[in-house]
């Protein structure tokens, strides 16, 4: 939808057609509203860590009515270790002084500063990065919990230079994470730049972007269309075909659906470009919104909410403090909940009933927060393919891809498969990708 946006405004003399297999548009975004709670289905909120989404949504008229996250949750996260719920420290100081992690560790960490960085380049997973820097009580607390909460996925498969590229960046740049890190801060507070990585939303929920986006476009998006084959059909154009209709003809394809569908879609015009985008994997998650009467629950509910290490392979991946986040999410006296099962580690549980998951997590529940009332609703989403994971060699991959589509002009690949999981990162290639097409679309009409 973001790319829809920004191409009629780079082409003006374009139809954009969007064609979208669901009802409803929006893909992983959606907020439901269910006996006076506000859920949201898939991502709860967006960061202002880049600029793209918050000036999309300022550019829409939308600036009035975004919410950041509460003070609590921008200053509190939990993690579940052991048997208890400990506060994620937020600053070096409160690193240094935190019972998180052993004093060898916080002493590690500091001589971070000092360790060489590594001379050779080549992929490197997120858990082999993190131990050659710091060590394994880093690695398997704090950026196992880390990458659980970003990609529910296992950080020995995870790329850094995919997945995390800032941490590899910051090596790269500064020769220490840590000591890039302090810059980065330092530079912040010269040039008196806003600190960033707060997370944001509307009062309405996020669909409330993709709704006005429907609304700006100037060709209404087609929803219960699923594409089934993109053909080219001359030199320069394309066929795209869904079920049961005559199709469009189109000088530029985007392909915007996860990898796994447009492997599919691609499969009889190019196999082994089909092939490279198939082998981008997706973990499995069921998202379980959870509403409790707010005397049932005896913890302050301060925070963010809390994580647990996938290594320690608990039912409950994490568990977000939603109407501690953002405000109207659950109705006067009562709160929500929203607790994360599967991922990478756990798919089965995916597959469990709604009873098996809720006695789960209502066991998990009672062990983190000490919850020993029954919930007074519950809605499960489950979501089959959820998250993709940039294991070793994702940017590898991306790269053979990109060159390949040399081979298609016309042809664009979009969507969270290939830089970048989070919200912020699809509007910012959208960005990119509308301009890029507008560029080409340009130069082919000149020569
Ligand atoms: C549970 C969950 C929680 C998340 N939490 C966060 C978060 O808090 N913050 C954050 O920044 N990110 C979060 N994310 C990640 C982020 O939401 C997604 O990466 C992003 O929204 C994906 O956008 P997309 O447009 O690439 O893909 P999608 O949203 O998957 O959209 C793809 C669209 O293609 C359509 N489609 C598929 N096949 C066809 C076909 N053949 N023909 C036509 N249409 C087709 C689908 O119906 C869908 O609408 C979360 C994701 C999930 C699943």
């Amino acid at each position: 939808m973001a790319l829809a946006y920004r191409l009629e405004q780079h082409a003006p003399d374009a139809e954009v057609i969007v064609l979208e297999q669901a009802a409803r548009l929006g893909g992983a975004i959606g907020t439901e509203r269910r006996e006076g709670f506000q859920i949201e289905i898939g991502p709860n909120g967006f960061l202002d860590n880049k600029p793209f989404t918050l000036t999309l949504c300022r550019e829409l008229g939308l600036g009035e009515r975004l919410v950041p996250a509460s003070e609590a949750a921008r200053r509190n996260r939990y993690l579940f270790l052991g048997d208890r719920l400990h506060r994620l420290p937020n600053s070096l100081r409160s690193f240094l002084r935190s019972d998180v992690l052993s004093w060898r560790t916080r002493f590690l960490l500091l001589a971070e500063c000092f360790r060489p960085p590594r001379r050779h380049g080549g992929d490197e997973s997120i858990d082999a990065f993190v131990r050659r820097r710091v060590g394994r009580e880093l690695a398997e607390t704090l950026a196992d919990a880390f990458v659980t909460g970003i990609y529910a996925g296992d950080p020995k498969l995870l790329s850094v230079q995919a997945a995390l590229p800032r941490l590899a960046e910051l090596e790269r740049q500064y020769g220490s994470v840590l000591r890039g890190m302090v810059q980065a801060a330092r530079l912040r507070r010269e040039t008196a730049e806003p600190s960033s990585g707060r997370m944001w939303s509307f009062r309405e929920g996020l669909t409330l972007l993709i709704e006005t986006l429907r609304t700006r476009l100037r060709f209404a998006p087609l929803t219960g269309i699923p594409v089934r084959t993109v053909r080219r059909i001359a030199n320069d154009g394309w066929r795209v075909q869904s079920e049961g209709r005559d199709g469009w003809d189109a000088e530029v394809v985007v392909l915007a659906c996860p990898a796994f569908e447009q492997a599919r879609l691609l499969a009889d015009e190019d196999a082994d470009l089909a092939k490279a985008i198939d082998g981008i994997p997706y973990n499995r998650l069921a998202v379980v919104a959870l509403g409790y009467r707010a005397a049932d629950v005896p913890r302050r509910l301060d925070g963010f909410g809390y994580l647990s290490p996938q290594r320690q392979r608990r039912d409950v991946l994490g568990v977000q403090w939603c109407s501690s986040i953002f405000p109207d999410r659950a109705p006067p006296g009562l709160v929500l909940l929203r607790a994360m099962c599967g991922g990478w580690g756990r798919p089965e549980m995916v597959d469990w009933d709604d009873e098996q998951l809720l006695r789960a997590i209502h066991s998990e529940l009672r062990s983190a927060m000490e919850i020993e009332a029954a919930p007074v609703f519950h809605h499960i989403i489950r979501w089959p393919q959820a998250i993709p994971q940039y294991h070793l060699g994702h940017l590898e991959r991306v790269a053979w891809i990109e060159n390949r589509l040399a081979r298609h002009p016309g042809l664009f690949l979009t969507g969270n498969a290939y830089r970048g999981v989070a919200l912020n990162d699809c509007v910012e290639q959208a960005e990119r990708l509308a301009e890029r097409i507008a560029y080409a679309t340009l130069r082919a009409r000149m020569t």
